[in-house]
């Protein structure tokens, strides 16, 4: 009898753990490697596959929207991470909010149950001799991958490959230390049920607000290198550095909440609720790198949370990834050695669910080299297949390769004016086609 494939994985992220997952279920033995506890990040936490570092929002569910869509798309193909976050999911309007507990327990019991699954809590600093004792390796070590790894691929690439950004996380406070008299719960626009709690302000708090976010003192990195962020993810500072009214328009907009013009506040900053017991909540878009002592003081001015608890502060993390369209082959392995595969954020892609997703594309890729089979991605104009495009370099956006996540930019590659939701639509009937497909050649089981 043949004996099963073997793969290796590095990483118990996000996408390491959906790759496992959908490896599994193709039949292949999966050895997953994960430094935790042994060794944190500076973001994680906990001991648990698949931890959420920051927000507990997987984004929308809505399925015309593009983060909808992925979603929807995964759910064809039997995602793990999907199939948890709608296991565990707590009350957020039409977003996908968990959790991060009860969500990455499920991951780590579902994966570590299965017969074929085998997790070694290693930190691993060398892929030569480890890539050699697989039938395929996958790097999954995600944006904060430690630095004797980082050393090991750079000797498959030239250094001017690997890449950096920067990131920020939002603080978080207990809902005991929220003063509800100065808040009140509530979905923008009605969108759920009364999931957010909003603490409006005046023109003059704002202005307070404003002011200190702009003195705040700041933390800086260590190393002497430009402070590139992710455009979809600014701190709020770098936020507030684009105007007076860049927060009162964006993340702190006053409107959605059936004010009267004349009761309208002049901003409104929410938090969202962070797990199942009510007990804790985050603030929406408060990502920051200010030092602590400036995060106290800056939220305590926002009236409801001026005796706040903080029981986790935001905190700046540099982000590594990989100049993919140069490094890796349409099989998202490495140019250099077509058994070395990249999946997550490491690869170009940005976000929890995408990260997921590209290592939902990494296992069907595996699979496909194991069989001797060339890879067939999912089509053009899904979301998976977008994603895949991106970071391969067939859809270029901007004039250097930056990570992106699934957006409505992406669809308007092929002569599309506009996103609207008929393009989700189609793309469902399309995806519906491929996973189908997929599933009987690669004999994924359910
Ligand atoms: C600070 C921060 C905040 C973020 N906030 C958000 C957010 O709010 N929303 C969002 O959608 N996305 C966010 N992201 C981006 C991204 O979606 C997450 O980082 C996501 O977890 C990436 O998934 P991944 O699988 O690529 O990596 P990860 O989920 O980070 O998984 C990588 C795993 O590899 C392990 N590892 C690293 N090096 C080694 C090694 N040498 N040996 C063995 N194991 C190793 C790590 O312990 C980790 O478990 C954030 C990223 C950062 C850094």
């Amino acid at each position: 009898m043949k004996s099963k494939n073997r793969v290796a994985i590095i990483g118990g992220g996000l996408s390491g753990s959906e790759c496992a997952a959908l490896l599994l279920r193709m039949g292949i033995e999966v050895t997953l490697y994960e430094m935790r506890p042994k060794r944190f990040t500076e973001a994680h936490k906990t001991e648990y596959l698949s931890e959420l570092v920051c927000s507990n929002s997987l984004k929308s569910n809505d399925r015309s929207s593009p983060q909808g869509l992925l979603k929807e798309e995964m759910r064809h193909l039997g995602s793990l991470i999907i199939e948890s976050a709608d296991a565990n999911s707590l009350p957020a309007g039409e977003s996908l909010s968990v959790d991060r507990i009860l969500f990455s327990r499920y991951i780590t019991e579902r994966l570590t149950a299965h017969s074929n699954f085998r997790l070694i809590r290693e930190e691993i600093g060398e892929i030569g001799e480890i890539s050699k004792e697989y039938d395929a390796l996958v790097i999954a070590s995600g944006p904060l991958t430690t630095s004797g790894l980082l050393n090991s691929l750079k000797s498959f690439f030239p250094q001017e490959n690997l890449l950096y950004f920067y990131d920020a996380i939002s603080p978080i406070v207990s809902f005991d230390s929220i003063d509800m008299n100065y808040a009140f719960f509530g979905s923008r626009y009605n969108k759920g049920k009364d999931d957010y709690i909003n603490c409006p302000l005046d023109k003059n708090v704002y202005d307070q607000l404003y002011n200190a976010i702009l003195s705040a003192e700041l933390y800086s990195p260590h190393i002497d290198e430009d402070l590139r962020f992710f455009e979809g993810c600014l701190p709020i500072e770098e936020i507030a550095m684009r105007g007076y009214k860049s927060l009162s328009f964006g993340p702190f907009k006053p409107v959605g909440f059936g004010f009267d013009k004349k009761d309208m506040p002049y901003a409104v900053v929410q938090l969202r609720r962070e797990n199942r017991a009510g007990t804790l909540y985050s603030l929406v878009a408060f990502q920051t790198r200010m030092k602590y002592g400036s995060q106290e003081r800056v939220l305590r001015l926002i009236p409801a949370l001026k005796n706040c608890e903080i029981v986790r502060y935001g905190q700046m993390h540099r982000n590594i990834y990989l100049d993919s369209p140069s490094v890796l082959n349409r099989s998202l392995s490495l140019v250099s050695n077509n058994r070395v595969f990249v999946a997550g954020t490491l690869s170009g892609v940005e976000g929890y669910v995408e990260a997921a997703a590209s290592g939902m594309l990494v296992a069907l890729s595996v699979r496909s080299l194991l069989d001797n089979k060339e890879f067939e991605p999912p089509p053009d104009m899904t979301a998976m297949g977008l994603l895949y495009r991106y970071i391969v370099g067939d859809l270029k956006i901007g004039k250097h390769f930056a990570p992106t996540n699934i957006n409505k930019g992406l669809f308007l590659h092929n002569g599309e004016k506009r996103y609207h939701e008929r393009l989700a639509g189609d793309a469902i009937e399309r995806f519906e086609e491929y996973s189908s497909a997929i599933k009987n050649s690669l004999l994924i089981s359910a």
